[in-house]
This record gives C-alpha cells, sequence and structure tokens, in this order.
C-alpha cells in the first residue's frame, strides 16, 4: 500500500473509532522512512497524545484498584455515565469508587450505587487515600483538569494512569494515557454503552448500567430532541427497552422531584430576570445571591432554566449568569450556527460544545452582565443570520 492509501485506510478506520495504535505506528513508519525521524515524531506523539481506547480492551479482567470521576457539580450524564462504568467494572471483581470533585443535585440520589459515590469536598481525606492508591483514574464528562475544580491538583500528580472518556471540545488529551474524545457523541452515558460493546461484553450490560446511562442520555440530548440524538442513540435505546427497562419513572425521578420553591423561584426569574434584546435575538437572565438565598435555592434547581428563553419565537441564543459563592457562572445555549464553545472560551473562560457551553468569571455580577451586553454586540451578524 502506499503511504497516501494507507493514511486514507487509516483515516476510514479512524472515523468508525476503530483504528488501533498499532495501525498508527505502522502509518508514520511508511510515512518517515527515516529511523531518526520516525523515533522524534513518535516520542512527540507518545509525550502529547493518549493511546486510544481500544488498547485497554484486553487489560479489562485484571483486578485492579479504579477510580471513577467526573467534572464538578456533576449532570445526569456525569453521574449516569460514572455510575454506569462503575456497574460494568464492578463485574469483574476490580476495587472501584466514584469520587465526585463536589457535591451534586438531589435529583440524582435515586441512581443505583449513587450512595457509594464520594464527595471530594466533604470527605477530602478519603478521597485523596484512592485516588493516592489507584492503578487506574477514569474520567469521564470532562475535557480540562480544571473541570475538577479542588481535585485538579491531585489527578495532575498522581503515578496512576488516567483514562478520558469525554465528548467536549479541545480536550487535554496529554494528561492521559488512553481516552476517546468524540464531540459527535450525543453523551458520555454513549460512550460508554459503546466501550462496554466494543470490549466484546456487551453481554455484562445490566438494569442498573441502562438505568445509569438512560438518565445521562436523557440528559444531554435534551430527551432525544437536540441534533446529538442520532440513529444509534435510538438503537442503544431500542436495546435497553428490550432488555426491559421502564424508561418513564427516569424522567420521573429526573424531572418531576423538585420542591415547590423552585416552580416559585423559576416563576420570579422569568418575570423579573429576563431581558430579552430582539435586535440580536438574545435572551439574557441574572441571579443574584439574594435571589437564591430568598428561594432557598439547592445545587440542581437551576438546571434547565437557561433553556425558557430557547422557547421564545426567533430567539437564537440564551445566556445565564448565576452569582455563586466564589464566582459568577456562565451557562450558555444557542440554535443553528452560534458557536457557544468559542464564545464561552473567547469571553467567559469556560467551554463545552457547539450548542451548549458555560464559563466563569471572578467579577461582580453587574460587572460581568456589561461585559456579556458589551461583547454580544459583535455577533449580530451571526445572531441575525438564519
Ligand atoms: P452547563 O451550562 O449545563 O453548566 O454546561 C453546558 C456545557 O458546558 C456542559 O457540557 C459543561 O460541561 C460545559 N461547561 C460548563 N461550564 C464550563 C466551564 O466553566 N468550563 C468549560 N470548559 N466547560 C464548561
Ligand atoms: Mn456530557
Amino acid at each position: 500500500m502506499s503511504c497516501y492509501s494507507y493514511i486514507c485506510f487509516l483515516r476510514g478506520k479512524s472515523t468508525a473509532s476503530s483504528a488501533s495504535n498499532d495501525d498508527y505506528l505502522c502509518a508514520i513508519k511508511k510515512i518517515t522512512r527515516d529511523k531518526e525521524a520516525e523515533a522524534v515524531i513518535l516520542h512527540y506523539i507518545c509525550s502529547h497524545f493518549m493511546k486510544t481506547i481500544q488498547d485497554i480492551f484486553s487489560l479489562l479482567p485484571n483486578k485492579r484498584k479504579v477510580v471513577i470521576t467526573t467534572h464538578q457539580k456533576p449532570d445526569p450524564d456525569a453521574m449516569g455515565s460514572s455510575l454506569g462504568l462503575y456497574h460494568f467494572l464492578k463485574q469483574f471483581g476490580h476495587d472501584v469508587q466514584v469520587i465526585s470533585p463536589t457535591n451534586w443535585a438531589a435529583f440524582l440520589n435515586w441512581m443505583p450505587g449513587c450512595e457509594l459515590v464520594l464527595d471530594f469536598e466533604k470527605e477530602n481525606e478519603k478521597a485523596l487515600q484512592f485516588i493516592a492508591a489507584a492503578d487506574w483514574i477514569f474520567c469521564l464528562d470532562f475535557n480540562t483538569l480544571s473541570r475538577t475544580k479542588k481535585m485538579m491538583p491531585a489527578l495532575d500528580e498522581t503515578s496512576a494512569d488516567k483514562i478520558l472518556i469525554d465528548h467536549h471540545r479541545e480536550p487535554q488529551t496529554e494528561k492521559f494515557v488512553w481516552g476517546i474524545s468524540d464531540t459527535g457523541k450525543s453523551s458520555t452515558s454513549e460512550m460508554i454503552y459503546d466501550f462496554i460493546c466494543n470490549s466484546g461484553y456487551a453481554d455484562k450490560v445490566n438494569m442498573e448500567i441502562m438505568q445509569c446511562l438512560y438518565a445521562g442520555i436523557i440528559g444531554d440530548t435534551g430527551s432525544f430532541r437536540f441534533a446529538s440524538a442520532s440513529a444509534t442513540v435510538h438503537e442503544m435505546i431500542a436495546d435497553f427497552k428490550r432488555k426491559g427497562l421502564q424508561h418513564t419513572v427516569i424522567h420521573e425521578h429526573v424531572y418531576d422531584n423538585f420542591l415547590e420553591n423552585r416552580f416559585r423561584f423559576i416563576g420570579h426569574v422569568l418575570l423579573n430576570r429576563m431581558e430579552i434584546d430582539y435586535q440580536l435575538n438574545t435572551a439574557l437572565i441574572w441571579i443574584t445571591k439574594q435571589d437564591l438565598l430568598r428561594y432557598e435555592i439547592k445545587t440542581g434547581d437551576t438546571e434547565g432554566l437557561v433553556n425558557y428563553p430557547l422557547g421564545i419565537q426567533g430567539i437564537r441564543l440564551a445566556a445565564l449568569v448565576i452569582d455563586r459563592d466564589e464566582k459568577r457562572k456562565w451557562s450558555f445555549r444557542s440554535k443553528g450556527s452560534f458557536d457557544c464553545n468559542t464564545f464561552a472560551r473567547t469571553h467567559f473562560n469556560g467551554g463545552g460544545h457547539y450548542n451548549a457551553a458555560g464559563g466563569e468569571r471572578d467579577e461582580s455580577l453587574e460587572d460581568n452582565v456589561q461585559r456579556f451586553k458589551d461583547v454580544i454586540k459583535n455577533y449580530q451578524t451571526q445572531l441575525q443570520s438564519h
């Protein structure tokens, strides 16, 4: 095979996520044909990029100490993918511990295994011991270690092998030994299903795994309404249904499990804290510390709030800023061709996906709101195009 046709072959394979490390090594050998250049390129690649996730499959049956972690304030996909993987790995007899960098919303507590998850901030000593003893640390649903907040130094310094499974843009691949990053995937929960099936252990998909992964998928696809709800997502759900998953109870656990105060709060926010700019097809919601106190708002109560203004005719971008304890936390959601990831990265120290991203800044709530109003004017063309 010529060098050119080999690369075509490899690209064809890698889009199906099935190229192995050996395939890549062969490609490099063909391209360089020079021993010294090959060694330099290989060294560079090995120190900057992770090995493909397929390379871990043969190692799965050997018992290990495993930690699974995810991003701070885990959402249904973060917690669902972590616990889905937990219930898979437990079946090999591994010692597995899920650690969340922070607390999480009460509407996730029904997930099987959630009661065993450690909160890094609350049970710091214990969590650090698990990290220190781990052979493997799976990092799910985040692209940069900074998304784990106070856990970041422990993850950066650990001698354990880190494994990434994630669907966010621009991952820090140099931090991981093995991994897969696929922005085309609806959710990390879908990627855990692929991981299980591709590893040759599809027979280990049990009820606990299905319940956790289903919650993650409805979370990240807006219950199958976003473009990311692909045919493969629906095929996976069909598989779950054939295996006996009762899906309506999961929707009830996630969406029908709030206290009255949350709905009074949403009423207040939509009435008094939402500004619409029809010139820019943009909505902005800001929430003060007093709002959070007055309505006794807890972690998870603001989940989904940013989506409300997208239901207004013509609105292309919805932004939400909340005056949290240390930082002002932003969420951005768009319809169509407004790139939230780049916007959040450029102006609000954040990132995420094309149509959903977040960020944070230190300045006051008022300064943050002003900053948004100033920078958004530069996006008039994108926001007005259809
Ligand atoms: P949410 O608005 O629900 O908090 O987050 C939307 C998306 O953006 C999620 O995929 C989340 O992981 C990502 N995201 C949220 N906040 C941040 C942030 O501060 N930094 C980065 N890099 N991504 C974020
Ligand atoms: Mn996700």
